[in-house]
């Protein structure tokens, strides 16, 4: 069955050809036409071809819809008075996250399951129609192999990080739990995963850890990411570009030889910025206009999680990735909806295009610029997912 969407004010394709020719291939007074999950034809209203059912957009900016590359979603427990100590003065430490770890290991499958549900739901209804989740709460081999079974209930892009940090009962003994990371736990999680991550920064994994952690992981089939420099400089984003990581996250301590790494390495590693941990933590911000310019790729997400960031909120992201990370907001919608898919090597989506995923969503409002120059308003009106109409606001 073919559907009709008229009536788009603004139309971002994410597709150079089309349109007025910059990288978001913007087409005013647009349509598109839908077949089953794919897109069928997109083009100006005045050439659309019939469909068996049309709907009216009513002169609404239509965008793709958000691909979120970066969240931890399977967790238990709750952390707000961390964040509010925080907020009165106290630093982050990679270490809190050890209070999720202990919550999450007694939580069973079923609250397990329910949290990622919940989240899962808010970032639907906040315009995201695909997204990445990780492991790395329950660091022994079972409560990381069960964390990647809750979470490919809801995603088919999740990551093995059994080296998110080292637990407590391994502090006299970190060699031990890099063999467990890359032996027995590699083991068991390998099948349910598709990516391997390391978070490598001060008080988790240093470079050599991560590079042994990494290989080992490919030699399993999974692809590498990498947490790096979130929390101070280090070798960890060249390690990424070393080893051809898909995507580099945080970045926020990026050097000068890391952005000419980084852009020498733009078609294959993405370099994923993350608002929403330096605005939760108070940290300082990564400067978007320097890896652009460098001419690295860049993708934004929102790195949901229960101690550093905790939001689904793209349209958030942003928001403040143009405020205070010196995006565009061009550069920003480019960055959440195609750098996401770069930063996952997908090709079916991020774009709106004959043959891609029908993912993509009406805001209420008449330009996606309204995504940061009205921060914190609900204008994610309908999400259409796959070609199904998820959520309607008439
Ligand atoms: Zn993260």
């Amino acid at each position: 069955m073919t559907i009709l969407y008229s009536g788009i004010g603004e139309l971002v394709t994410n597709d150079p050809t089309a349109g007025d020719g910059s990288a978001l291939g913007i087409i005013s007074d647009a349509a598109l036409v839908v077949d089953g999950d794919r897109i069928a034809w997109v083009g100006q209203r005045a050439n659309a071809p019939d469909a068996d059912e049309s709907l009216d957009f009513g002169e609404s900016s239509v965008i793709p819809g958000f691909v979120d590359s970066h969240a931890h979603l399977v967790f238990a427990g709750e952390r707000s008075a961390e964040f509010a100590a925080r907020m009165s003065g106290q630093a982050y430490a990679a270490g809190g996250i050890a209070t999720t770890v202990a919550a999450t290991r007694a939580a069973s499958d079923r609250t397990l399951a329910g949290g990622v549900g919940r989240l899962a739901n808010e970032l639907v209804r906040g315009g995201v129609t695909t997204f990445e989740t990780k492991s790395g709460y329950g660091l022994t081999v079972v409560d990381e192999s069960r964390s990647l079974q809750v979470a490919s209930e809801f995603t088919t892009e999740t990551t093995y990080l059994g080296a998110h940090v080292v637990p407590k009962e391994f502090h006299e003994n970190r060699d031990a739990y890099v063999d467990l990371v890359t032996g027995p736990m590699l083991d068991a999680c390998a099948p349910l995963a598709r990516w391997i991550d390391v978070f490598c920064d001060k008080g988790a994994f240093d470079v050599d850890e991560s590079r042994a952690i990494l290989n080992a992981g490919v030699a399993a089939g999974l692809i590498p990411r990498l947490h790096a420099g979130q929390l101070g400089p280090g070798a960890g984003i060249r390690l990424a570009v070393e080893l051809g990581a898909a995507s580099v996250d945080h970045c926020t301590y990026a050097s000068d030889d890391d952005l000419e790494a980084l852009a020498g390495a733009a078609g294959t590693t993405v370099a994923t910025l993350l608002p929403g941990a330096e605005f939760s933590t108070r940290a300082k911000w990564p400067d978007a206009r320097r890896f652009i310019e460098a001419g690295a790729t860049v993708a934004l997400a929102t790195d949901c999680n229960p101690g550093s960031s905790y939001t689904t909120s793209m349209s958030f992201c942003i928001a403040v990735a143009v405020r205070d990370m010196n995006f565009t907001p061009a550069q920003a919608l480019w960055s959440a909806t195609r750098g996401g898919a770069a930063a996952l090597r997908r090709d079916d989506i991020g774009v709106l295009a004959v043959g891609r995923r029908a993912d993509f969503v009406r805001l209420d409002a008449p330009s996606y610029i309204h995504l940061a120059y009205r921060p914190g308003v609900p204008l994610i009106g309908d999400v259409v997912s796959s070609g199904r109409l998820l959520t309607h606001r008439p």
